[in-house]
């Protein structure tokens, strides 16, 4: 608990959660932020707590990507979106830090998906996910929400173990129907600039669709 690897990732988490407080993107107690400290170990944000006001204590330790035991008595608890975070950590190898928000834009553009895919406008800022060519047609996938996580987590699983998905052009990230938006990077900052862009883009779609309707997608 004393590795000063994991001591500087917890404060990343601190910062991180503060900005995108800052942002609107986590108020009250929602969304959640976790990374990578060993291939099946991970530190993810408590539940229920200010993400503008972290502390060190306020991140717990997750030991395994199997089912969590439940009703476990140790405080403090762990994000109740867990689930999600070991989902990706299971199946995305090179992913090692998971950020989870709840921004109004990620909200209005879940019901712009068809299909389960949201198919995104050919900006510049796409470029930032390391493809070279936005014009080609990026997607960003959509799950259904459900009032029990473990749902949301089996079908994540189900997605990301698709072998054609990284084919069919979709980001690293989906976005949850009327509830947020979830993104994945190599590590913290990684995430960081990928979730910074995604917001970019859905900002672009709802401001466009609001003074004109062509500009916000293509043809979805
Ligand atoms: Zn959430």
């Amino acid at each position: 608990m004393n590795d000063p690897d994991w001591k500087l990732k917890k404060t990343d988490l601190i910062r991180v959660a503060a900005h995108f407080y800052q942002k609107g993107w986590m108020v009250g107690t929602s969304g959640n932020l976790s990374v990578r400290v060993s291939p099946d170990t991970f530190l993810i944000t408590a539940s229920g707590r200010p993400k503008g006001l972290l502390s060190e204590d306020d991140l717990v330790v997750i030991r395994g990507l199997g089912r969590l035991p439940e009703n476990s008595s140790e405080r403090p608890r762990p994000s109740a979106e867990v689930s999600i975070h070991q989902a990706v950590y299971a199946c995305v190898d090179d992913a090692n830090a998971v950020f989870h928000i709840h921004s109004v834009e990620s909200n209005i553009v879940s019901e712009w998906a068809v299909d389960h895919s949201l198919l995104l406008p050919p900006l510049e800022m796409i470029k930032g996910f390391g493809v070279i060519d936005p014009s080609v047609g990026y997607r960003i996938d959509l799950l259904e929400n459900h009032l029990d996580v473990s749902r949301i987590a089996l079908d994540l699983k189900d997605l990301l173990s698709d072998p054609v998905r990284v084919s069919k052009n979709h980001l690293p990230a989906f976005l949850i129907r009327h509830h947020g938006l979830t993104v994945w990077g190599r590590d913290v900052m990684d995430a960081f600039h990928k979730i910074e862009l995604l917001e970019y883009v859905f900002r672009f779609m709802v401001t466009s669709r609001t003074t004109d309707p062509a500009l916000s997608s293509g043809s979805n």
